[in-house]
């Protein structure tokens, strides 16, 4: 948007027989604090996400409540709440059943921050500007009305408000005629907001597979206009799109829409050079996702990787079935490498997908001795590896007899039956060195 003051744009208000939100389908937490905030005189609106959702008579994942009220009057109004974010200041406000974010009405375009939590160091706050504590100039140049934070929204879908003061559906940018027609279209020229933030080409893309919407024709043009712009978008977001797009049930449908645009070989050159072998992968979980799993990032990441895993794997055997550690070592530490600094991948996340990848090598015979089961199960990323193997079997990339065989050792672990231990075995060598093959 640009910077001028915008005409009083008059919205669509739609009253509250006419829409089917129902107060019971809002979370308990984000009915508190729209409510204090109401009757602390504020102006208090659900946006985004849980609007639409709700509207289309799905379950949202989170409530995001917008506001007049200023962080720190927010953060006045709720004990249990903090203030976070670099640039613009959120507040999230803790409940047992989870957090609701409240955000000040904004006019500025700018693109949301990175979530918390995903990057390692906080290497980024340098860079940026700091909104003045006390409520500077600065301040009143980033807030602005219930208008323009609708406007700088991404989607027409995404920027409908549900008016907890009356209960209506309030649309400034025609966005319930969208989504009763299932149009996913950008809030103003789509060429305009995709070079704003290329991110949203990538969201476009996921929207589109997640609701089973069409795409407006000129938002559809201007992503295959504008892809190469997604180079420039900050690895740590990237990120986050990617793995949103991951656990979202609908992983398979998201990655093959990335494709088609030309957008997964710019953002994710692996997942795309695995081709058609990544489908079965992808398709295996999104099946445990709809069982309501919810595997953790190094699971989701390891995902695209295990084509690219499993070829290794023949690479390095030796003698025909023994693997040569050191090389497949070697050979995860390339292939993750890349990923891992372009995606902002976190050391952590980095270990466990290494380590995971590594365990699921030495699994793939079924356990000869028990003591070989418990030492595995102990180890913290033996969740990544056990996850990540059951994907793989499942996808059709690795045998299933060895992977049957663990499971039920590791049941009767957990069980806690005793495991068998072999009879009296000769004494191995240190290595086979040489096999002697008649
Ligand atoms: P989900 O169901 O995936 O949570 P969501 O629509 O809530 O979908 P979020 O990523 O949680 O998506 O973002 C919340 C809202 O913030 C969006 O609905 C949209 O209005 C706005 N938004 C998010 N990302 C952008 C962006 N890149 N540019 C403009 N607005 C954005
Ligand atoms: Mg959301």
């Amino acid at each position: 948007m640009n910077n001028a003051v915008p005409e009083p744009l008059q919205p669509r208000v739609i009253p509250r027989a006419q829409h089917k939100i129902s107060r019971r389908s809002i979370s308990s937490g984000a009915l508190k604090v729209l409510y204090r905030l109401h009757r602390s005189g504020y102006r208090a609106c659900l946006v985004g996400g849980s609007v639409r959702d709700m509207l289309l008579g799905r379950t949202p994942k989170d409530f995001d409540v917008v506001t007049n009220a200023r962080p720190r009057e927010i953060r006045r109004l709720f004990r249990n709440s903090r203030i976070i974010g670099r640039r613009f200041r959120l507040v999230h406000v803790m409940f047992a059943d989870g957090i609701v974010e409240v955000a000040t009405f904004r006019a500025s375009p700018e693109p949301p921050e990175v979530p918390d939590g995903w990057e390692d160091g906080e290497e980024e706050a340098a860079g940026h500007e700091e909104i003045a504590p006390n409520g500077g100039p600065e301040e009143n140049n980033v807030y602005g009305t219930a208008a323009e934070d609708a406007l700088r929204r991404d989607f027409t879908i995404n920027a409908l408000l549900y008016d907890i003061a009356d209960f209506s559906v309030i649309d400034y940018v025609d966005g319930m005629a969208d989504l009763e027609a299932g149009v996913l279209r950008t809030i103003g020229q789509p060429d305009r907001r995709f070079q704003e933030d290329p991110v949203r080409m990538i969201r476009a893309l996921e929207y589109r597979v997640r609701l089973g919407f069409e795409m407006e024709a000129e938002t559809e043009a201007a992503i295959g206009r504008n892809r190469s712009l997604i180079l420039e978008a900050a690895p740590a977001r990237l990120a986050y799109e990617l793995l949103e797009a991951l656990k979202s049930g609908h992983s398979r449908g998201i990655c093959s829409e990335w494709r088609r645009f030309g957008i997964l070989d710019l953002v994710f050159p692996e997942a795309a050079a695995a081709g058609r072998a990544l489908e079965p992968v992808l398709e295996a979980l999104d099946a445990r996702v709809a069982d309501g799993s919810a595997p953790a990032d190094a699971v989701l990441l390891g995902v695209s990787f295990l084509p690219q895993f499993v070829s290794i794997l023949s690479s390095v055997r030796r003698d025909g079935d023994r693997i040569d550690n050191p090389a497949l070592l070697v050979a995860l530490d390339e292939i993750l490498a890349a990923p891992s600094l372009r995606l902002h991948i976190s050391n952590r996340n980095h270990h466990l997908l290494k380590q995971g990848l590594f365990t699921v090598s030495k699994m793939l015979k079924a356990p000869e001795r028990g003591r070989q089961v418990t030492r595995l199960v102990r180890q913290e990323y033996f969740t990544v590896a056990w996850q990540l193997y059951t994907l793989a079997v499942e996808a059709g990339l690795l045998p299933p007899e060895p992977h049957a065989a663990w499971r039920k050792a590791i049941r009767k672990l957990e069980a806690g039956e005793a495991l068998p231990e072999p009879e009296k075995r000769r004494p191995r060598r240190r290595r086979p060195r040489r096999r002697r093959k008649p």
